[in-house]
């Protein structure tokens, strides 16, 4: 008689409960992310095959998978992919792993976005928002801007296996673009966590680029920079959306109309925290 086999429901339920204790968030939905991964199947699969042994080099990928993930990778790196705006995209620890709240700057850049026109991702990372952009408006023209080429690397490679077309650019925020080139929408979701919040961070958090999340003091540092440049790159009632901390519920839309902006608000996110803030240029004044 040999010992009980593992099944993909008897290693769930067990990862389960040893995640739990472990204090990794959604314990149960990140086994199943990591079965999938080490089987090379979707996760619905497992349950079609949920008691069917694994074989040895199967349940030596999951073991792996599921000790990394205990000591705090990021399930994304570890199974190379997080859903964003309903696709697929594929990370890895050259880029932030995109967000769900994330999605709201993207809804709120697509309703900014004429048929035709243009769109400008600053610190597009993982390209997430600026794939999005594409794919949403087909026949706009998408540009997307990071500092760092690894993450133009991965960005890339997504707008490949997604089939959008965005010109990518290596460069700080703005200075790789063409000179007088003008957006209906600069989106960004930049480095925005104040330097106090950075030690406090969840361990995974910690896993990611310092590029991607360190804004400063007082978190500003970049935004700052992105709201006082943008003026001159959008177009007459281009719109700039910006993805911030919470703490910038009111220096924000401050800072954009000091900046010239006709127009800032700010925007919470599903779960109540202010995330994002939406800020309009005046429009052009009517033919005399
Ligand atoms: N929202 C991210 C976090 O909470 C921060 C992302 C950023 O700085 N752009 O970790």
């Amino acid at each position: 008689m040999t010992a009980e086999a593992w099944t993909p429901l008897r290693l769930l339920g067990w990862t389960q409960g040893f995640f739990a204790q472990k204090g990794v968030d959604a314990p149960r939905l990140t086994a199943e992310l990591l079965l999938a991964s080490a089987l090379g199947c979707d996760r619905v699969r497992l349950y079609l095959d949920f008691d069917k042994p694994l074989g040895d080099p199967e349940l030596a990928r999951y073991r792996e998978l599921v000790r990394r993930r205990a000591e705090g990778e990021p399930t994304a790196y570890l199974v190379g992919a997080r859903e964003f705006f309903g696709r697929r995209f594929a990370v890895d620890a050259r880029v932030l792993v995109p967000r769900p709240e994330t999605e709201l700057l993207v809804e709120a850049a697509l309703a900014a976005l004429p048929a035709g026109g243009s769109a400008l991702d600053l610190g597009t990372g993982s390209g997430a928002v600026a794939v999005s952009l594409a794919l949403g408006r087909p026949g706009a023209r998408v540009t997307a801007v990071d500092l760092s080429a690894g993450a133009l690397e991965v960005a890339r490679a997504n707008a490949a296996a997604l089939g959008a077309a965005v010109d990518f650019l290596e460069g700080d925020l703005f200075a790789p673009l063409p000179p007088g080139a003008r957006f209906d929408v600069v989106a960004s979701n930049p480095p925005y966590l104040p330097a106090g919040d950075l030690a406090g961070l969840q361990r995974e958090v910690k896993r990611e680029p310092r590029l991607a999340l360190d804004g400063g003091a007082d978190g500003l540092q970049v935004l700052r920079r992105i709201v006082e440049a943008a003026p001159r790159w959008l177009a007459p009632g281009g719109v700039l959306l910006l993805e911030m901390h919470e703490s910038h519920l009111e220096p924000l839309p401050a800072l954009c109309r000091a900046a010239g902006f006709e127009r800032a608000e700010a925007r919470r996110d599903l779960a109540g925290l202010p995330r994002l803030t939406v800020a309009r240029m005046a429009a052009a004044p009517p033919p005399a």
